[in-house]
């Protein structure tokens, strides 16, 4: 049988609900053979990967999803086999951890304004250890009882030009592919369905990414199609995954159903 590959999955050290161990149990359960976990901002859980993985006999590439902007819209760019050690790399990551904070206390700052009592320790409480992000905050509104629903909080308050949005620190995707590059990794435009049109795609193929995400549960059979002809006319690499965040949507559904195979990761190594 191919090997099943899935590269795009997250813990709690970001917006995901289980923990390394936890995942890489679904994982081995789920039939994949390779997988990456890839969190915003945040490549802690790879030195607790990787020796639950041997123990599984999963094979665990060092990944993380960049959060990265151009105006106001979030571009993810997803970073592989880079070395988590680098010190650039990791410098980079406390800082945006420290600005995600920030950000988060703008937004109860202004949620405060709004009379919405949202406390800072209750949206650090439901991050943990993780990057704090918009989730988390949708989180705490409604743990507190300030919001109905998840969607609710996002849809009056934190969503993108509703009253308590507040901007992430502005990372340009070039700034994000030379980060990874110079740790010696690959990067790919995520999900490139969900907000990336054509004009922007051939802007980051330029700028020097290596590949797309074409295999995406956000992405028609059509799209991946579009996304692996693109992929040959600019001698890509393509990459894919779930996207799992452990239980949001039909999260437990699609895990181990959305993958590439072991030869197309073969093509990354090879790249590198
Ligand atoms: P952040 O990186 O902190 O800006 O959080 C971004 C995450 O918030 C996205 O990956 C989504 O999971 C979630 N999100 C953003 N906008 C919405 C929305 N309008 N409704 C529900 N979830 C959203
Ligand atoms: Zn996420
Ligand atoms: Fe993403
Ligand atoms: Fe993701």
């Amino acid at each position: 049988m191919v090997g099943r590959a899935d590269l795009h999955m997250h813990t709690t050290y970001s917006d995901g609900t289980l923990s390394t161990h936890d995942l890489l149990h679904r994982a081995k359960q789920a039939g994949l053979s390779i997988i990456s976990i890839t969190d915003h901002d945040n490549a802690s859980a790879i030195d607790e990967a990787l020796p639950l993985a041997a123990e599984l006999g999963l094979e665990v590439i060092p990944g993380v999803e960049l959060s990265a902007t151009i105006g106001d819209q979030d571009i993810h760019i997803l970073g592989y086999f880079f070395d988590h050690k680098n010190s650039r790399i990791e410098e980079y990551l406390s800082f945006f951890r420290i600005e995600r904070v920030r950000r988060a206390e703008r937004i109860v700052e202004k949620l405060n304004d709004l009379k919405i009592p949202l406390r800072l320790e209750s949206v650090l409480d439901q991050a943990g250890p993780g990057s704090v992000g918009r989730p988390h905050i949708a989180n705490a509104l409604v743990e507190e009882g300030l919001t109905e629903t998840y969607h609710e909080a996002f849809a009056k308050y934190i969503g993108f030009g509703r009253p308590a949005y507040e901007r992430k620190y502005q990372v340009s995707p070039k700034e994000a592919i030379e980060l990874i590059s110079s740790a010696s990794g690959l990067s790919f435009v995520a999900h490139p369905g969900s907000n990336v049109d054509e004009k922007v795609l051939v802007e980051l193929i330029q700028e020097g990414v290596d590949g797309i995400e074409v295999i995406h549960p956000s992405h028609s059979p059509e799209r991946v199609a579009y996304y692996n002809g693109i992929v040959s006319e600019y001698f890509l690499l393509a990459c894919g995954g779930s996207d799992f965040h452990g239980g949001k949507r039909n999260d437990y559904e699609v895990f181990g159903k959305y993958f590439i195979s072991d030869e197309q990761v073969e093509m990354m190594r090879r790249r590198l």
